[in-house]
């Protein structure tokens, strides 16, 4: 269909003023936070179910491809709209729909930001659990479809432990409930399936989630390495420990750099690794898990451990994690972060293993990650206007997936597929998984117009 004519059609589902279609404007919604690009034909801002299931019909009927989009976060290239098409924005969409403290349950609009969400929760001493780094921007849309997870996942597990239904507009613009508040709901685990699914499978216009009362006690230890394998092996200690922290997140010398340059989180800038431990519960016995914690720290070759005094010292270490993608990112005009999980016993030797991949293509690779999951996030820093650092960034990032898979691990913790790692689907899939899972999109997108080209590869490497 002619671009002109599908902007006339579409503007009169949701308002001339909420459809965009300059040259500036496709430019502009043509990419994310990975290193694809591509152009839409128009983008849409809904205002309501309603006006997406409008929509999503127009594009069943038309075969035109539809795509999600939240912020546009992601780091795999899942919002790129490959194959043209329409990108749905999410922004008037975000409202906080109900908070029900006694169910422990709320209900929110997918282009609300997961930190709007937790700001409001607070005033009642509630929380939701999953912080992805990017939470004060990241919409629950995007942590719905990409199954995110964040520090604090560790002991609470990801967001699909923590959203309990959706309202989901399906590919052919039928509008369905799956799950809901209750605990178990009976028939197939439609919203197990759909969280993760990348906006491959439909797309969601209210999300119901677990929310929890925010633990008594909370504390913060900084554990300072002179050795990335150590403060490794330190996860696993505490772990084998039978010790759950709430998280246990590892940077590197060059991140330790990075976020002092900008962030001033106090980490040692003599130090080759930090570990940021929290552990969070009960008051009572605290102080004796952190003694523990402390002493497992000092018999893996921790030099000092240190415990934030403040509810200012706490933030300022979280500062410093936090911001860390940013920090690298004022090093290189690029960075590509892989995104691998592997057993956690294996997280020293990977971390060699990805610094070999380093020196090979003499490429700059910084390591910030949730070591308590085993998630690796090697950093690969470097200026997509060279071409040839651009092709080994490719190769580099393919070649510590293989590592991850290799380590008995997977080509993604938390930042999905997309576009970019589908042919690395092969390193932990066979041809009949992939033909397994193609199935289940065909059932629910026999046309392949939502949001197609993503997860799937086409064929075997
Ligand atoms: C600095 C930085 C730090 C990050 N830290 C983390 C982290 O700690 N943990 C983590 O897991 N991720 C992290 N991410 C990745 C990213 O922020 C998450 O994947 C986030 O959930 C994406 O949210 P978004 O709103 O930006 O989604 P988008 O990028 O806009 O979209 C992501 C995917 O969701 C789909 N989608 C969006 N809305 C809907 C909807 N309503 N229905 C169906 N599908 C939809 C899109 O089509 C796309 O496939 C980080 C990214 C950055 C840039």
């Amino acid at each position: 269909m002619e671009r002109e004519r599908m902007v006339e059609e579409l503007s009169k589902i949701v308002g001339k003023e909420n459809v965009l279609s300059s040259e500036t404007d496709l430019f502009l919604y043509g990419y994310d936070a990975s290193l694809f690009k591509a152009k839409p034909d128009c983008i849409l801002f809904p205002g309501s179910t309603e006006e997406v299931s409008q929509i999503v019909k127009f594009c069943h009927r038309e075969h035109i491809p539809v795509i999600a989009r939240g912020s546009g976060t992601n780091l795999s290239g899942g919002t790129i709209p490959t194959r043209g098409g329409i990108i749905l924005h999410f922004s008037r969409m975000n409202k906080i729909l109900e908070i029900d403290i006694e169910n422990q349950r709320a209900v929110v609009e997918p282009g609300l930001f997961t930190l709007a969400l937790k700001n409001q929760l607070a005033r009642y001493g509630f929380v939701y659990q999953p912080d992805p780094a990017s939470e004060k921007v990241s919409t629950f849309g995007g942590n719905f479809a990409e199954n995110s997870g964040g520090p604090h996942c560790l002991k609470y597990g990801v967001t699909t432990n923590h959203i309990l239904g959706a309202e989901v507009v399906l590919p052919d613009g039928e509008v369905i409930q799956v799950g809901g508040k209750a605990l178990d709901n009976p028939g197939y685990d439609l919203t197990g399936l759909l969280v993760g699914s990348e906006g491959t499978l439909g797309i969601a216009t209210q999300l119901t989630l677990r929310i929890m009362p925010k633990s008594e006690a909370v504390k913060t230890m900084l554990a300072i390495y002179n050795s990335l394998e150590d403060a490794g092996r330190t996860v696993s200690a505490i772990i084998a420990d039978g010790i759950v922290p709430a998280t246990l997140e590892i940077l590197d010398k060059l991140t330790i750099k990075a976020v002092e340059e900008s962030v001033h989180a106090g980490f040692p800038l003599d130090a080759e690794a930090v570990l940021l431990i929290e552990i969070d519960g009960l008051k009572d016995g605290m102080e004796r898990l952190a003694e523990r914690i402390m002493e497992i720290c000092r018999k893996n070759n921790a030099r000092e451990v240190k415990s934030a005094k403040t509810e200012a010292e706490r933030t300022q270490l979280w500062a410093g994690r936090k911001g860390a993608f940013g920090a690298l990112s004022r090093l290189r005009p690029n960075y590509l972060v892989c995104d691998g999980t592997v057993p956690r016993t294996k997280l020293p030797e990977v971390l060699v293993q990805v610094m070999e991949v380093s020196k090979k293509y003499g490429l700059t690779i910084a390591n910030v990650f949730h070591a308590g999951d085993g998630n690796l996030h090697p950093l690969i820093l470097f200026d997509e206007r060279d071409e040839e650092e651009l092709r080994k960034v490719h190769l580099a990032g393919s070649e510590i997936m293989k590592l991850c898979a290799d380590a008995g691990g997977t080509i993604s913790g938390e930042h999905g597929i997309g576009t970019e790692k589908m042919k690395e689907m092969f390193f932990i899939f066979s041809p009949q998984d992939i033909a397994a899972m193609r199935k289940v999109k065909k059932a629910f997108d026999p046309e392949d117009i939502c949001n197609p080209g993503k997860i799937l590869p086409e064929v075997q490497a």
